[in-house]
């Protein structure tokens, strides 16, 4: 890829914080960006100064919402080296939802090569554990038009930033609510593409959620209002008798998860069954209450595993594991973070690193 690496201003510089990362509100001093036109292409790649955009009000994203992001961590292992997991997994994912945009596929190696570029020009950016580097790609649509149709030109950036612990509560349980009224995603439409609308769909529910005292909402299925999907950025799992992982099957409105399909391959090596399967949302709670479910827990980038310790739906609350931590959700939780932080070997080929000098 022909890219161009722009001077700072000195002036500016930011100095990386060492404590008190909050998550995703905190940015390294430079960026990556590059443009798209149906005539160029892909140009003008640039690793430059971190900066506000200048956007014509008209620009169609901020009216049609035609945009895709993506998120993953670079950890930094003992030895000091940068740890990438998974990489090339989003890289894809970022492509399937630009398909699903109808917007233009970025090349796989040049999106990686250009954000592990930024990675090492930042490299002092890269935190200690339990921290990491937050990297988010997103892409927009720029033409400045109201007409509704597919825009020709796109930005494509990426901007990356230290982040700590993803909730408040850190590595304990959150409470969780079901959402018995409204939908975040219906087979057939979006809910498979990491596109902010998804999002946005969703921030009044949570809302409604959080004023019950619930951090995260999980949704059921759009036809049935029946089936368990995902929650909020995660997917979800379920651990029957302290043995069997069962979690949704990617039916189409569901986010395929990094994280997700990684769990999926850990918990068998680790000698758990897993099982993708439906889960209906009144069975699972009978089984909770049972005791046949002995954990729930998301997963995803931001948290890596969530253990949920209580779910809430049509007025009744379910405790989860006596609101405690489970052996499963702790066991998937020290394995994930141990091979991205690179305490633990990485048997499956997971991890890019990067050489810092
Ligand atoms: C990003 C995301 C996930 C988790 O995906 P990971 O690749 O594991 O981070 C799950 N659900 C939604 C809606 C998401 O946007």
């Amino acid at each position: 890829m022909d890219l161009t690496i722009t001077p700072l201003e000195q002036a500016n510089l930011k100095e990386p914080p060492r404590n008190d990362f909050g998550f995703g509100n905190k940015f390294s001093n430079r960026m990556f960006t590059q443009k798209y036109t149906p005539d160029k292409g892909w140009h003008e790649a640039t690793i430059g100064p971190y900066a506000p955009f200048q956007l014509d009000p008209a620009t169609a994203v901020l009216h049609y919402a035609q945009e895709i992001f993506e998120g993953t961590k670079a950890y930094r292992s003992e030895d000091g080296r940068i740890n990438l997991f998974r990489p090339w997994e989003n890289m894809k994912r970022f492509n399937r939802s630009a398909q699903r945009m109808a917007m233009p596929l970025v090349d796989e190696e040049d999106h990686l090569e250009a954000i592990i570029k930024l990675i090492e020009l930042e490299e002092e950016w890269v935190p200690d554990p339990p921290a990491a580097l937050y990297i988010r790609p997103t892409m927009i649509a720029t033409d400045p038009a109201l007409g509704v149709r597919a825009s020709k030109s796109y930005l494509h950036y990426v901007i990356i930033g230290p982040v700590g612990p993803y909730f408040k509560e850190g590595f304990n349980p959150v409470p969780v609510y079901i959402s018995d009224t409204y939908r975040r995603a219906v087979k057939g439409g979006v809910g498979d593409a990491k596109t902010g609308g998804n999002y946005a769909a969703s921030l009044f529910v949570g809302e409604d959620a959080s004023k019950k005292g619930y951090s995260q909402v999980l949704w059921l299925d759009a036809i049935h209002g029946r089936y368990i999907e995902e929650v909020g950025a995660m997917n979800i799992c379920f651990v029957y008798e302290g043995r069997k992982i069962v979690t949704p099957p990617l039916t189409g409105s569901i986010l395929p998860g990094v994280t997700r399909a990684s769990v999926i391959e850990l918990g068998r090596d680790l000698g758990y069954e897993v099982a993708e399967e439906m889960l209906d949302v009144h069975q699972a709670l009978a089984d909770l209450e049972q005791g046949k479910i002995t954990e729930v827990f998301g997963c995803g980038t931001a948290a890596v595993i969530a253990p949920v310790g209580k779910l809430g739906y049509q007025e009744k609350e379910y405790w989860v594991n006596d609101n405690r931590t489970g052996p499963v959700a702790q066991k998937l939780y020290d394995e994930l973070t141990g091979i991205q932080y690179g305490r633990i070997p990485d048997r499956f080929g997971w991890i890019h690193t990067i050489d810092v000098a």
